[in-house]
């Protein structure tokens, strides 16, 4: 943290309540094990796509959340470039400090916005490389990637994480970018909504076709 900064207890308790609090937001703690286990659970359930999407979701909005209000309670918001490449270049460590692997910025490019990181022994994939799962299963610290780069730009920012040691590879490494994420299961949904509004086309047409023959009959039957 810089000089001008507050110094906020990371983590602590609220005197009456006594909830547990990170940054004096409430947080109810649930282990690293139920977290990977809920993942595997939703994929068998509601599919690999949307399990991604899930964890990524809640956690891109936890983290922003859980940011923004940290930035909102001490003067660390900059908009100095700099600065901001070394704040972001800083997020695996803030992924460490929740023990959520150990982590380190490969690359960094201030011109792109683009930063790739990696993380050795995600908590996720650590719980799940035995699973026979396919397909990267991190996107709980993707999301976390993405939610901080929100909060400290201001900006519209995304993750996707690249290979997985869920998947046999030696680390998870993930590729943080300006901008939204277009991916599969988006595209699914756009499918799906592209399918439902010829759908709707064809009810309507088929709809006015019927009131049309049945005005024509009614007008004959009137004759
Ligand atoms: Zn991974």
């Amino acid at each position: 943290m810089g000089d001008t900064e507050k110094s906020i207890p990371f983590f602590d308790r609220d005197e009456e309540s006594k909830h547990l609090q990170i940054w004096g937001v409430p947080h109810a703690l649930i282990d690293n094990g139920t977290l990977a286990e809920l993942y595997v659970v939703l994929t068998r359930s509601i599919g690999k796509e949307m399990t991604r999407r899930f964890f990524y979701d809640s956690a891109k909005k936890a983290a922003r959340n859980l940011q923004n209000s940290m930035l909102d309670m001490s003067n660390a918001k900059t908009d100095d470039v700099d600065k901001l490449v070394d704040r972001i270049s800083k997020f695996p460590f803030y992924v460490s400090s929740y023990g959520y692997g150990t982590g380190e910025t490969i690359k960094s490019d201030a011109r792109s916005g683009k930063f790739l990181f990696r993380i050795e022994h995600s908590f996720i994939a650590d719980e799940l490389k035995d699973r026979g799962l396919e397909d990267p299963t991190c996107s709980f610290i993707a999301g976390i990637f993405a939610g901080l780069a929100e909060a400290w730009t201001g900006e519209e920012y995304s993750c996707r994480e690249l290979h997985c040691a869920s998947n046999g590879s030696p680390f998870c490494d993930f590729e943080l970018f300006p901008g939204s994420l277009t991916d599969k299961f988006f595209g699914e949904i756009e499918n799906i909504k592209n399918v439902l509004t010829k759908l709707d086309d064809a009810v309507e047409s088929i709809h006015e076709t019927m009131q049309n023959k049945n005005v024509s009959q009614k007008s004959n039957s009137d004759l």
